[in-house]
């Protein structure tokens, strides 16, 4: 069943988020355009680490690998695509660093690839909305219209996103709160701001609404019985649907699937439909 490529795919038919009480969003690829392109480093940075083990494999293989795991950790906090670097490189005989090394190393590339988008914003010489999915401020004063508690849970570390989120005007959307990644790794996750929800009585499983482009948060919601909207944008410009997000997003149990949040009208009626 494929939908116009601008429009709101209905994945799960008769799947309805007409009681949600609370909505979860991913930051990174399903609100913000601040780190698009993160792929890009993070993926040469790994090959290249794999290829220092002299595996027989060549680079195009070692890129199916790569890709495919960072792709289902994507979603989770960084580390977890660090660790599994790690062990990797371990599997073909070499001698990992830490993943903190690893993840350290990345962050310093992609940070020298995306400054100048922040120090833009920073100093007005664009428009926040330049690095927002489109149709995102529209989606949020929504939510929050009817009555929705909004949470904001990243895997990018927490000091860079509350961070990012203010220079997006984003923050004080979030009445839920803003969760990124800890050093501490083990003390944060998606699945336990849900269960956080969920044990505060919030909302019932059925009452939570999440948006995400990442495999994680949508698996995470689904699997507890909420409705998750799969953001599969074709970064940077998010007008049309990205076929291989779209196949992976419906994998991890996505409900419906979204280029973007423009068609809102639309995107209501498949959300709220009695
Ligand atoms: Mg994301």
């Amino acid at each position: 069943m494929k939908a116009a490529n601008s429009s709101v795919e209905v994945v799960k038919r008769g799947a309805t988020a007409a009681g949600a009480k609370v909505a979860l969003f991913d930051f990174d690829g399903t609100l913000s355009l601040f780190r698009s392109g993160w792929v890009d480093v993070m993926l040469p940075m790994m090959v290249e680490e794999l290829q220092r083990t002299g595996s027989a494999e060549n680079e195009a293989q070692l890129r199916t690998v790569v890709r495919d795991y960072v792709d289902r950790l994507n979603g989770k906090q960084t580390i977890y695509q660090m660790i599994e670097l790690a062990r990797q490189v371990e599997l073909r005989g070499g001698h990992p660093e830490e993943p903190l090394f690893y993840k350290h190393r990345y962050l310093d590339r992609l940070h020298r690839h995306i400054r100048h988008r922040l120090d833009e914003v920073r100093a007005s010489k664009v428009a926040p909305e330049k690095y927002l999915v489109p149709g995102s401020v529209a989606l949020l004063q929504l939510l929050r219209d009817r009555g929705l508690r909004l949470y904001l849970a990243s895997g990018t570390d927490q000091d860079y996103m509350r961070t990012e989120a203010d220079l997006l005007g984003l923050t004080p959307w979030f009445d839920g709160g803003i969760y990124g990644a800890l050093d501490d790794y083990k003390s944060f996750s998606k699945r336990m701001v849900i269960q956080g929800i969920l044990d505060r009585a919030e909302c019932s499983p059925a009452e939570l609404l999440a948006f995400g482009d990442g495999y994680v948060e949508v698996q995470n919601v689904s699997e507890v019985g909420g409705f998750a909207v799969g953001v599969a944008s074709d970064e940077p410009e998010c007008r049309i649907v990205n076929a291989w997000k779209r196949d992976r997003l419906i994998g991890a149990g996505a409900a419906c699937i979204v280029p973007n949040f423009l068609q809102l009208p639309e995107l209501a009626s498949v959300l709220f439909a009695q």
